[in-house]
């Protein structure tokens, strides 16, 4: 059988990776029998979600033979008023990941440029890829943005700049104050896509006020998602905040039905809970504490993240760490593919969990230890 239509398909599909999700919990289940599994890998909120999506999205059940509400009004009406901003600012996404998608799709060719770090979220790669457009990877600082590199790559052909902050995975963060300059010295035709994917994890005296950047910059798009913090990663829902112009146009292409009647109803019962963001920011907080005295005591290196997640770096290839955590039902992120083969990023879990990880990695590190 020749498939000579393979040869034929679009240049940016048929050069694409595909994107490496963390392992799910299932599938190692099957692979070694095991029945208790800790999954670190995804950087999903490990105490669920709010019980008050719980409660909407049985109730959405008895609707679920009805179309989604193709402009998400409700859910823009919610969003609108928890973020302060204009509805016809918001772009639905399944996921910020689609968001991303559709932003990227509605104004880069494969004439033009765009610009983002070293290190940085995967999926900005991909798209830009997939667009046979041409990808500027600026080199990173402190595993971070080079904001200054990012500034001097830009040229006449760039149209989007992306910023993941706080980054995945390395878990930097940039100074409010120089973000803040840089995007002043953007040039107006350039978009700025700043994700600020683990927004409600950092302190609140680290938090940019992006939103009310958005005045000042029309070229500003913010995005953001439900799959962290808000424990709804499974239901896919992200969302960008943008100029109403902007918005208008990504909406064009955006499919009409894009994000699901139980994804919407499931978002807006989580914008009523700020109970549970809190408790889940202060689960972080302690653990995360937790987790750097533990690498410390244990002399691992970490970069200091940020999010919900910390990245090791074992100062030697890390597959075989991880194969060794996922043989004692500890399934982490390896990110080669970030540039990162000595790196492996661990979602910050529950005491317990974190528990189990540390002293699944004490073991491994020892393993290792007698082994070399
Ligand atoms: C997880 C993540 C997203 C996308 O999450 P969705 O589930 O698609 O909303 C976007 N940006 C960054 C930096 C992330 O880590």
């Amino acid at each position: 059988m020749s498939c000579d239509f393979i040869q034929r398909a679009h240049p940016g599909v048929r050069e694409l990776h595909p994107y490496q999700p963390g392992k799910p919990t299932s599938e190692l289940e099957r692979e070694l029998g095991l029945s208790q599994i800790v999954k670190l890998a995804s950087n999903e909120n490990p105490l669920g979600c709010s019980p008050r999506v719980i409660e909407a999205l049985r109730e959405a059940a008895s609707e679920v033979h009805r179309y989604p509400d193709a402009n998400g009004f409700e859910l823009k009406k919610a969003l609108s008023h928890h973020l302060g901003c204009g509805p016809e600012q918001l772009i639905l996404g399944n996921g910020s990941n689609e968001v991303l998608e559709l932003l990227l799709r509605t104004f880069v060719t494969s004439d033009d440029e765009v610009i983002y770090s070293e290190h940085a979220f995967i999926v900005y790669e991909l798209v830009t890829q997939s667009l046979v457009a041409r990808a500027v990877k600026t080199p990173a600082r402190e595993w971070g943005h080079d904001l200054e590199a990012m500034s001097r790559a830009i040229t006449d052909k760039t149209k989007v700049v992306c910023i993941a902050n706080p980054n995945n995975p390395t878990g930097t963060l940039l100074d409010s104050d120089e973000l803040y300059q840089f995007i002043k010295g953007v040039p107006p035709h350039v978009l700025i896509l700043l994700d600020e994917a683990y927004g409600e994890y950092l302190e609140p005296s680290a938090r940019a006020p992006s939103i009310s950047w958005l005045g000042e910059f029309d070229n500003l798009i913010l995005c953001r998602t439900f799959s962290k913090a808000y424990g709804l990663a499974g239901l896919r829902l992200g969302y960008a905040v943008a100029h109403p112009r902007v918005a208008d146009l990504v909406n064009r292409l955006r499919e009409p039905f894009n994000t699901s009647l139980l994804a919407q109803a499931a978002a807006i019962a989580a914008l009523g809970d700020s109970d549970f963001i809190e408790q889940s920011f202060e689960l972080n907080r302690v653990q995360k504490l937790r987790l750097e005295s533990f690498l410390q005591e244990l002399q691992v290196d970490y970069i200091s993240s940020h999010g919900n997640f910390i990245t090791l770096d074992l100062g030697q290839p890390a597959a075989p760490f991880y194969q060794a955590l996922l043989a004692l039902g500890v399934i982490v992120r390896p990110i080669a593919g970030y540039g990162m083969p000595n790196h492996l990023r661990v979602t910050i879990g529950t005491e317990q969990e974190n528990q189990i990880f540390m002293d699944a990695l004490k073991r491994v590190l020892k393993l290792a230890e007698n082994d070399g």
